[in-house]
């Protein structure tokens, strides 16, 4: 069996990911298709904590992999928090460009592997760019993309134990993460130059915390400190928030 075609891991002791997901239908907006998605049941998994890029880890399940909803008859793909009606001329661009040439991938389980969630987020991405998406879209589609990464480099476990070829596809996940948190700092970096917040569904002050973090990540201690210092400055910002940038500009004054 391919790394690729191994079904998720169960950590030990831990509760089978299956029993936080139902199946949600949906009409394909494009095909008008049936789909059956599978979904993650509100409030039942729990948050454990939040990466420095805000990510979000839950107990037991990675809950980003579930955040597409795909049409395997057409190929359209979206984040859940974008699904919705389609403009004509965004279904139209849809069907010529994707519609037409869309080849079904592979069907999965009622719960996905890494690779198979990332599969349908690089379709979403694909989409996002031929409907002329918001930059906050496709950046939040990429940041989740390298997201998925660190999730499936976190499965793996340590690095240290691993023989060649796991070492490698754990290196390209490695390389896929950096690339696409890059390039969700840029989308983002332009998106809180052209939209009003809030964006993605940040507002102003958590934006420019993330981006204050991805830019601290990729040396780019420039941006992030005259981010976080308009943080420090802001009417908008809690005394916890302050705290916050305060810690964070110590840190990047250091680098
Ligand atoms: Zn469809």
């Amino acid at each position: 069996m391919a790394l690729s075609e191994m079904p998720p891991k169960t950590k030990p002791g831990a509760r089978y990911e299956g029993t936080y997901i139902f199946m949600k239908s949906y009409v394909c907006p494009v095909c008008e298709s049936k789909l059956s998605i599978p979904t993650v049941m509100t409030g039942k998994a729990r948050m454990e904590k939040q990466d420095w890029d805000l990510r979000p880890v839950f107990t037991d399940i990675d809950t980003i992999k579930y955040d597409v909803i795909h049409c395997n008859n057409c190929g359209y793909a979206v984040l859940k928090r974008y699904f919705g009606v389609l403009a004509k001329p965004h279904k139209e661009l849809l069907r010529k460009h994707i519609a037409e040439n869309y080849k079904p991938i592979p069907e999965a389980m009622r719960i996905y592997t890494y690779d198979e969630a990332l599969m349908r987020f690089k379709i979403a991405l694909l989409n996002a760019e031929v409907r002329q998406a918001h930059d906050s879209e496709k950046a939040l589609i990429s940041l989740k993309i390298a997201w998925l990464c660190r999730g499936a480099k976190e499965e793996m476990g340590d690095p240290e134990t691993f023989n060649r070829p796991v070492r490698i596809k754990y290196d390209k996940y490695d390389e896929m993460e950096e690339k696409y948190l890059k390039r969700a700092m840029e989308l983002f970096m332009v998106a809180r130059r052209s939209e009003t917040p809030p964006i993605a569904g940040m507002n102003e002050i958590a934006l420019d915390f993330l981006l204050a973090s991805l830019c601290g990540h990729f040396g780019n201690t420039g941006d992030a400190t005259r981010l976080v210092s308009g943080i420090l400055q802001s009417k908008q910002s809690t005394n916890s928030q302050k705290n916050r940038a305060r810690e964070m500009l110590e840190r990047f004054k250091k680098q």
